[in-house]
């Protein structure tokens, strides 16, 4: 579903050069949840915005339902981007647009029509447990609720992968916990991929199927959550 092949970055040229991902390799199925574990300074917002094509790599792959996305042409990214829907830290909404505006903004964006629009949005809020915030502002909501909106959102183009960008740091526990649920959930009844980034090993264990350590821009380890726990 999302295969990274051989994925590179590197900042500044000849001897100056940084690589800050070195040679990534992951592929994530549909169903499966993949998270990217390390410290701060692996590369996890560098992998981030190349998987949300905002950064181009230095060299290797982004493979989504079999194109080649990371190469393609300025014009025909923005129709890439939406196969990828991203889930940001701590929400990011609006604040001056209540959660159902929040969910409609990459519909209107794109010129769906007000009608297709309004029922994606109401059906979006039901699948995340929000049918009754609708008209609530961001202030108005906790902040599990907030990130909720924030995965409705990145669901309202209908991508086949959904990518977490420390979507529950910050978050306490049992909020972190309901919103694993969610994506769990979404996982099985949307069948999507998705790749989880996170800093906290705490909840990768909660989340994820598969998982990929990063440490200085390099896969340490990877494989099923259940045998890396197992061989430990
Ligand atoms: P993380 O999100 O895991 O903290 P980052 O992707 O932000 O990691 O950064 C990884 C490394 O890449 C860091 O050493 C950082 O200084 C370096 N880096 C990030 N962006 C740039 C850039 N634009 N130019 C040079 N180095 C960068
Ligand atoms: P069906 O059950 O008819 O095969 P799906 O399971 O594909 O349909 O979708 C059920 C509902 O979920 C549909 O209303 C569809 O709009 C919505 N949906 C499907 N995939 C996604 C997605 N990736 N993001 C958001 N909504 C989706």
């Amino acid at each position: 579903m999302i295969r990274i092949d051989q994925l590179t970055k590197a900042y500044g040229h000849g001897p100056d050069a940084v690589t800050v991902l070195d040679k990534l390799d992951f592929a994530v199925d549909r169903g499966e949840i993949f998270a990217v574990v390390g410290p701060s300074g692996a590369g996890k917002s560098t992998l981030t915005q190349c998987i949300n094509l905002l950064e181009r790599p230095t060299s290797g792959s982004i493979v989504v339902n079999g194109q080649e996305l990371s190469s393609l042409p300025e014009r025909q990214l923005r129709e890439a981007r939406r196969r990828i829907g991203t889930v940001f830290q701590s929400a990011s909404l609006f604040s001056r647009r209540t959660a159902a505006q929040n969910i409609a903004m990459p519909l209107e964006y794109l010129g769906v029509e007000p009608r297709e629009t309004k029922a994606r949005v109401a059906e979006l809020l039901e699948r995340v447990g929000l049918g009754h915030r609708a008209g609530h502002y961001p202030h108005q909501l906790s902040g599990g609720q907030r990130q909720r909106v924030g995965i409705a959102r990145a669901l309202a183009l209908r991508p086949s992968v959904l990518l977490s960008d420390e979507a529950t740091s910050g978050l306490d526990p049992e909020t972190t916990r309901s919103v694993v649920a969610l994506l769990r959930e979404l996982r099985d009844d949307l069948d999507l991929a998705v790749v989880f980034i996170t800093h906290e090993m705490d909840t990768v264990l909660q989340v994820a199927d598969s998982v990929a350590k990063l440490e200085h821009g390099r896969i340490v380890e990877s494989g099923r959550l259940v045998d890396l726990l197992t061989d430990h």
